[in-house]
């Protein structure tokens, strides 16, 4: 486990850009702390992976709830182990460096597809209703929203079709997350279905007024004539 956690900090060398320009607290994993970390503690502090909550290992341990994942990723077995920090099981083979790559990716793709059922459960809510009342996943960029807070949307479910985007229930309309490490996320980690039923369930955090205002052009004050 803690071979395939260092080997996993090169990603974070790709990201000391990132982390020079944004040192805002919880967004840098370093040190000796790092290999303490549980595998989702560690993953959901990765830079660009502040969209995604922590699984509850009670969720994963549930076979129920990972029903028709095992064909969805290679080396499950292993990526489900390295997910719940479980080395206690080799599945009787050795592994290359190659397989281990392999593996962390699955890994990675494996949660983030837990992750999008976790997140339509009532804890699931409960620790997005935090990150979203903390703004934690962007404002509406359209003026007339007045910093509405966001919500992360996918326009596919299926894994790999397209990155995350984000939706204002004030306009109703998705956009670009505000940074491009976390617009790499994949929508399938968060489901076309969540905002919608994140509204339904926290009824209190939908806005008020839809807002109808809209920008008209206009030139020394006159409205343009359409072409
Ligand atoms: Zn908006």
């Amino acid at each position: 486990m803690r071979d395939s956690r260092s080997a996993a900090l090169s990603r974070n060398d790709i990201f000391q850009d990132f982390l020079a320009v944004d040192t805002s607290e919880g967004s840098e994993v370093s040190g000796s702390d790092e290999e303490d970390l549980a595998w989702t503690t560690w993953f959901c502090k990765l830079p660009g992976n502040e969209f995604l909550c922590e699984v509850d290992d009670y969720f994963i341990l549930d076979d129920f709830n990972l029903c028709g994942l095992r064909h969805q990723v290679p080396y499950y077995d292993h990526a489900l182990d390295l997910i719940l920090d479980d080395d206690s099981s080799s599945h009787g083979k050795m592994i290359t460096d190659e397989q281990n790559e392999l593996i962390e990716s699955s890994a990675e793709i494996l949660y983030g597809l837990i992750h999008a059922r976790y997140i339509l459960t009532s804890k699931g809510l409960l620790s997005m209703v935090n990150k979203y009342d903390k703004h934690e996943f962007g404002r509406c960029p359209r003026v007339y929203c007045s910093g509405q807070s966001c919500l992360p949307v996918a326009l596919s479910d299926v894994p790999g079709a397209s990155t995350v985007k984000i939706y204002c229930p004030k306009c109703e309309d998705i956009y670009h997350p505000p940074s491009n490490y976390q617009g790499n996320i994949d929508g399938a980690y968060f489901g076309t279905a969540f905002p919608h039923l994140f509204l339904m369930y926290y009824p209190s955090r939908r806005p008020k007024k839809v807002s109808s205002q809209s920008y008209v052009p206009r030139v020394f004050g006159f409205k343009l004539h359409k072409p």
